[in-house]
């Protein structure tokens, strides 16, 4: 959090994704993956990137992860050695209660049971 500088909905998500995403691939942190993120231009949703990049070890420095437009958000994860895949993308149910956040204490504490919402975001995303 201390990278980021705030706790927010988005940076939880981003952490969570990522790491569902290397569970998903096996793929190793910092130099064995490629992550590509969709729909996450514009704050608060952009959090989502910092996120991604304290969990995967990509980094905009390194080149290894790039965002891109999108109408929803969408996560790509890629082992680097293997090809495998994983899509990653939000569940209705998670949309909804984000959309419905009012303000900033209603956004953390939205992101504090997120972060308690179990180990790898299970039941906030859809995989494929
Ligand atoms: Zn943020």
């Amino acid at each position: 959090m201390e990278f980021h500088g705030h706790l927010g909905p988005y940076l939880v998500l981003g952490i969570l994704a990522g790491e569902a995403g290397i569970e998903r691939t096996g793929a190793g942190k910092h130099f064995g993956l490629e992550v590509k993120v969709y729909g996450a231009g514009q704050r608060p949703r952009s959090c989502l990137i910092d996120g991604l990049q304290l969990s995967t070890g990509a980094t905009f420095g390194k080149g290894n992860i790039r965002k891109a437009r999108g109408r929803g958000i969408r996560i790509e994860v890629r082992n680097l050695k293997n090809n495998k895949q994983a899509e990653i993308s939000l569940k209705p149910s998670l949309l909804k209660g984000l959309s419905s956040l009012n303000g900033h204490k209603d956004s953390e504490a939205f992101a504090r049971r997120l972060a308690r919402a179990g180990t790898r975001g299970r039941g906030l995303f859809q995989i494929k």
